[in-house]
């Protein structure tokens, strides 16, 4: 049987039809994290996923990745590091440059941000091509950490975006095949 926070969460997920260009569907989770139960019922099953993984730090992708990261970290005790848009951070930066739909663009991490060897774990809302994460992962292991596991609220399965993402396991609470 499914667990019901999951059919919860389903139900929160609004699909929204040719956004942000047509033939692309839209899997906005701002409902989920809206609902009075909706970000705490995230933190749970993330923290079920990770199980007894030992983690140090929890990293976040911009802009949708943050929110997660934030509180994941807080719930775990542990600190947050941001992955940003290139040209956000202020001081030096590592930057890996990631394909998108048309065009390309880059993502950028402190190069002090994991000096210590923290375990990291990576979280972004949805993976769908899988590009972002790929780059995210790249960042926090050139900033000295080392990536224990990447979860996301949501995976399109159909775009495969998993298999770019080797090496430490990759969980989803809500599949679309
Ligand atoms: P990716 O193709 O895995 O690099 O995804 C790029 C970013 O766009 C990720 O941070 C996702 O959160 C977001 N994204 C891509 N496709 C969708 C979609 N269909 N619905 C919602 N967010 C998406």
């Amino acid at each position: 049987m499914t667990d019901p926070r999951i059919v919860t969460l389903e139900r929160l997920v609004a699909d929204v039809p040719d956004f942000p260009k047509p033939g692309i569907v839209f899997k906005d989770l701002t409902p989920v994290f809206a609902s009075s139960t909706g970000l705490a019922t995230l933190v749970e099953l993330f923290v079920e996923r990770l199980g007894d993984a030992p983690v140090d730090a929890v990293a976040g992708v911009e802009a949708r990745g943050f929110g997660l990261a934030g509180a994941l970290a807080q719930r775990l005790g542990v600190g947050l590091v941001l992955v940003r848009k290139k040209g956000k951070l202020p001081r030096a930066v590592h930057r890996e440059a990631y394909a998108l739909e048309y065009g390309e663009d880059a993502l950028e991490i402190h190069v002090d941000a994991l000096a210590g060897g923290q375990r990291v774990v990576l979280v972004d809302d949805v993976l769908a091509t899988g590009g972002t994460a790929a780059a995210a992962s790249r960042l926090v292991e050139r900033a000295g950490g080392t990536l224990v596991s990447r979860l996301f609220v949501l995976e399109l399965g159909f775009l495969g975006g998993r298999s770019r993402l080797p090496g430490v396991p990759n969980e989803s609470l809500l599949f679309v095949p």
